[in-house]
């Protein structure tokens, strides 16, 4: 079995201490790859340095809604400079934030804007961070991200209702699933990673954030992936085996990385 931990923040201070541990204890439980999103141009560097390092790590990099301010030509130029790395894959974790509301809409907007061009314009996909704004999110993306030259979109720990998944289905982006997957009151959230195509499913924790019960209130980490994957595989009633391949899949497909170079990385 290998599982792909689609969004961890691997380059934070949080594994400072012992981030080598961490992935070695990924990889025991069978998650052997890893996507970095990034936040603002720091994490962007760190991300995409860290994919540089390891061969189980690819990166993302853009500005989170909630530094939006941020996002002057200067750092858009430095984010398209960190795209032309061959394993920065996907621009993320950009998106709307309603819950912090850190910037005025029209300026988390703008910067969503201007990211989503900046992955049209090399292609990749954008990793969209979403917080008490789907429906806004799903606007952007509708105007911004239609028609010939759309990228891939991947709605990173999914939190919409269930017409809006079934539209995010529609349009064909993908669902990133994590550990609110197995919090009590995430009834909505079961229904829909129960309902929804396996094939348009990805796994994430969002290390060190989102830990999934019953580690919950620790830091969370890669190797939690698997606890979701259990998790989903009990709530859809078919083997972790085929969970597990079929969400590996649809990240390699999604980041368009080789599965033998995945493999290959193994360690
Ligand atoms: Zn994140």
């Amino acid at each position: 079995m290998t599982l792909f931990d689609t969004h961890c923040h691997l380059d934070v201070e949080a594994f400072n201490g012992d981030r080598g541990a961490a992935f070695k204890r990924a990889h025991a439980a069978g998650v052997t790859a890893f996507l970095n999103p990034a936040f603002d141009l720091a994490s962007s560097q760190r991300a995409a340095a860290l994919a540089g390092q390891r061969p189980d790590v690819w990166a993302a990099v853009g500005v989170h809604p909630n530094d939006a301010g941020e996002l002057d030509d200067a750092v858009l130029a430095s984010l398209e400079a960190l795209l032309a790395q061959p394993r920065v894959v996907a621009v993320g974790e950009i998106g709307l934030d309603y819950h912090w509301n850190r910037h005025p809409v029209d300026v988390a907007k703008a910067a969503f804007v201007r990211q989503i061009a900046l992955a049209r314009a090399h292609g990749v996909p954008v990793i969209i961070h979403c917080r008490d704004a789907m429906a806004d999110a799903l606007d952007v993306l509708a105007a911004e991200n239609s028609g010939p030259g759309a990228v891939p979109v991947l709605l990173h720990a999914f939190s919409g209702d269930a017409d809006q998944a079934r539209e995010a289905i529609r349009r064909g982006y993908w669902l990133g699933i994590g550990g609110p997957l197995t919090y009590p009151r995430a009834e909505t959230l079961r229904a829909i990673a129960q309902d929804a195509p396996l094939e348009r499913l990805v796994l994430e924790t969002d290390s060190p954030y989102l830990t999934p019960d019953p580690w919950r209130g620790r830091r969370n980490e890669p190797r939690h992936v698997a606890d979701v994957a259990a998790r989903l595989a009990v709530i859809r009633g078919i083997d972790l085996a085929e969970v597990a391949a079929a969400t590996t899949q649809n990240a390699h497909s999604l980041f368009k990385i080789e599965s033998s170079s995945a493999q290959a990385n193994t360690r």
